[in-house]
């Protein structure tokens, strides 16, 4: 049986897990946190830390595949680990470019797809040469998540709140849609894309409110959407999968924000909503098997389930025998045991043919699902 690895025991980790029952192979999870959401589901758990080499390395060495839920993890011991034969999703060169936003943003120019004009920074002084950037946003080259490490600058005042560490800071794009695609290319280098996913941001959390998959825009932005993603994922030259985040415009001009080399909560929904889901896919990637069907089975919406503002403790969910009972909704909830403000703790998938009905069910399920502490 083939021995795979996930680096990172988190939600990602978990519904890898969840979409390997199907599969004969042997999972191996590496983490810090033995109370993690994914320790309980793998059958070998080793407690340790993902950026640390020795761990990862020894982790690693006698396993056949190796994939990441997360990009902070040690990548010269994967490096090495990829070198005596071990197969890494995303391979090494990938992720390298991937793990710093200077490099990933010099990718973007240098293969010619559409970005946001960007310098690099090396300190929070180097800001005020260039002030014709603002509106602009800076964004720290190595460790941000889920908007932390991303400031918007308006004024020079703002750039008091720039990272004193290399960034890029990047003009703001006026946004429309933030688009996510998420594609999947196997080891023989053959690819398929899902459909475009609508991300809806929260402004204050900066996090993913919800999202709506098919994205409903006009179909010629939807080609450019996929034909620029597509070039970016080709260029990486790597097996895997990967979401590919844009924006678009007033204009309808087409950016590439940035990517990640896994699976992403932008495809949560693909576990109802297609044929093979995302989690399914990159196991069908790293066993080699034949590729799955990409198709939606209904259009769907996703609603992430955050920690409430002023609850930091042992998580309790309101709503939730409320929201099992509606029609069409499937609720899955990451298990881990203590919430904080913000903190991913599960998400609702929706589905239905009509989109007023996902509007209206995900407004609901917003309202009445709500992570508190007992
Ligand atoms: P992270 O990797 O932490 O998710 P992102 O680079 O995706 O960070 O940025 C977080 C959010 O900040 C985006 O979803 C978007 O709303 C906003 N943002 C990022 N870059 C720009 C930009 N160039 N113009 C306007 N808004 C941006």
């Amino acid at each position: 049986m083939i021995k795979a690895g996930i680096l990172g025991g988190g939600q990602l980790g978990r519904m890898l897990l969840q979409a390997a029952a199907n599969y004969p192979v042997e999972t191996f999870i590496l983490e810090n946190d033995s109370a993690c959401p994914s320790a309980h589901l793998c059958h070998h758990f080793t407690k340790g830390d993902i950026t640390n080499f020795e761990d990862v390395y020894n982790f690693g060495k006698g396993l056949d595949v190796v994939t990441i839920e997360i990009e902070h993890v040690n990548e010269d011991a994967l490096q090495k680990l990829e070198n005596e034969g071990v197969i890494i999703f995303p391979n090494v060169a990938a992720l390298k470019i991937i793990k710093s936003k200077i490099l990933q943003k010099e990718f973007y120019k240098a293969i010619e797809v559409p970005s946001g004009e960007f310098v690099v920074t090396n300190s929070k002084t180097d800001l005020h040469q260039h002030t014709n950037f603002l509106p602009a946003v800076h964004k720290i080259a190595k460790g941000g998540y889920d908007g932390k490490g991303v400031e918007l600058m308006h004024t020079c005042a703002d750039f008091e709140k720039g990272f004193d560490a290399p960034a890029v800071l990047e003009k703001m794009v006026d946004i429309k849609k933030e688009l996510s695609m998420i594609i999947a290319v196997s080891q023989t280098g053959e690819i398929v894309l899902y459909e475009p996913v609508d991300m809806v941001v929260d402004q204050r959390l900066n996090l993913l409110s919800y999202q709506i998959c098919p994205a409903v825009i006009p179909e010629n932005i939807m080609w450019k959407a996929e034909a620029v993603a597509l070039k970016v994922v080709k260029e990486f030259k790597s097996a895997g999968i990967f979401a590919v985040e844009l924006f678009t415009d007033q204009q309808d001009n087409i950016y590439v924000n940035e990517t990640a080399p896994r699976v992403h909560n932008s495809g949560h929904h693909s576990i109802e909503a297609c044929y093979s889901s995302q989690f399914d896919m990159l196991w069908r990637v790293m066993l080699g098997y034949p590729l799955g069907n990409t198709d939606h089975i209904l259009p769907a919406a996703i609603v992430n389930l955050v920690g409430e503002e002023n609850h930091t403790g042992e998580a309790e969910y309101t709503g939730l025998k409320e929201v099992l009972a509606m029609d069409n909704v499937f609720v899955h909830i990451y298990g881990k045991k203590m919430t904080k403000p913000g903190r991913k703790m599960g998400h609702v998938t929706i589905l239905s043919n009509e989109p007023q009905e996902l509007l209206h069910k995900a407004n609901q399920i917003k309202q009445l699902l709500k992570v508190v502490t007992k």
